[in-house]
């Protein structure tokens, strides 16, 4: 049996790639605002209905530039329950991670719980919309509201969603979007921070670009991280076959529900009401009381038959060896005891469904 992984990338045909870079042979104009990366940029603020749009080289580079953008200080709500990414994002900009626990049902922040977190120092909160789940955006929005704090999304998970008749990114200060060779739409490496707020786009731009205002000006201290000319090109290809590939992967989730729901010890993944899902990714949560095996048995037992689940995401960020212990990880015993339990399964556009049949077969034998 061939090996099937967790998630495979998204590529257009080799010829409409070819094709769609043949200019930049005359252009010479390989990265800095290229045409590709306008054209993407406009495509971009249309498909996710949002004002604007600043394209990075990947998203942890978009996530960064954001927090250093509007100027967070102090402490930041954030969940560990993510990749390492959000948590990292938040470290490097010398900031303090405040970790909040999730909710049982949708693994996104637990807003219950935001408030009794927020101290005089807090001025952010950073939420994660977990495997394409969208966060609870509206109580989010009141509490930011109520204590004057900046909320910036980790959406990596959540090209495309629509929550009622918004897209995902309208919620909050600014979005971050991954277009990594993983995601659901990919331009190799590559991603971006979607917001309404224009006054953003001159700050972003000096995040990416050095800190540089004009050549002669330099107001921010900052790196580099512009999306160049080939990676817009991969996203403007493959963003014309996005909503046929999500078709596909709702076919493959709706299967996998159809096999996995209704047995005890098993919690598989979910839609969430008004919302418009991208079906980015399959966890299911194992009840080890109930269910016979442990999670790291049934991912074991998927490995001998040439199956890669993936542990997604454990451990939990608070519990990283690079932050020596300064987190308590009992402040979170939901996102502990998930991150114990979950297993994230195939998931992509072209996985077969006689090949979910046989990963459910596997793990319900
Ligand atoms: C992929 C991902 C990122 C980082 O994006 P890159 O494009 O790989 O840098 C950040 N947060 C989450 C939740 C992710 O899944």
């Amino acid at each position: 049996m061939d090996r099937i992984n967790v998630t495979r990338s998204s590529m257009p045909a080799f010829e409409e790639y070819t094709e769609e870079i043949k200019n930049l042979w005359e252009s010479r104009w390989l990265t800095n605002m290229g045409a590709k990366h306008n054209e993407l940029q406009d495509k971009l603020c249309e498909y996710l209905s949002v004002r604007s749009v600043s394209l990075f080289t990947n998203g942890h580079m978009a996530l960064e530039a954001a927090i250093a953008a509007l100027k967070i200080t102090g402490e930041v709500i954030t969940t560990p329950f993510t990749f390492a990414s959000t948590t990292q994002a938040i470290v490097r900009n010398g900031l303090t991670p405040v970790f909040c626990d999730i909710n049982e049902d949708d693994y996104t922040i637990d807003v219950k719980k935001i408030e009794s977190l927020i101290t005089d120092k807090t001025s952010a909160i950073i939420p994660v919309h977990v495997y394409g789940n969208v966060c609870n955006v509206y109580e989010i929005e009141k509490i930011a509201k109520n204590y004057g704090l900046k909320v910036i999304y980790d959406a990596a998970h959540t090209f495309g969603v629509r929550v009622g008749d918004r897209g995902v990114a309208s919620f909050g200060d600014a979005s971050m979007f991954s277009f990594h060779a993983t995601k659901v739409f990919n331009t190799i490496e590559g991603g971006c921070v979607a917001y309404s707020d224009d006054s953003l786009t001159d700050k972003l731009k000096a995040q990416m670009n050095f800190g540089m205002s004009d050549s002669e000006h330099y107001p921010e201290i900052a790196g580099n991280a512009k999306m160049n000319e080939f990676q817009a090109a991969m996203g403007l290809c493959n963003l014309r076959h996005v909503d046929e590939e999500i078709a596909k992967r709702k076919l493959a989730a709706q299967r996998y529900i159809e096999r996995l729901s209704k047995i005890p010890g098993i919690k598989p993944w979910h839609e969430q009401e008004k919302v418009k899902h991208n079906y980015a990714y399959f966890p299911v949560v194992f009840d080890k009381e109930i269910f016979p095996k442990s999670r790291d048995e049934v991912a074991d037992e998927l490995a001998e038959n040439n199956i890669f689940a993936r542990k997604y995401f454990y451990p939990i960020t608070s519990e990283f060896e690079c932050y020596g212990g300064l987190f308590d990880i009992q402040d979170t015993p939901i996102a502990k005891r998930v991150s114990e339990n979950v297993l994230t399964l195939p998931m992509y556009a072209d996985l077969a469904l006689d090949d979910i049949d046989r990963i459910c077969d596997i793990i319900l034998n």
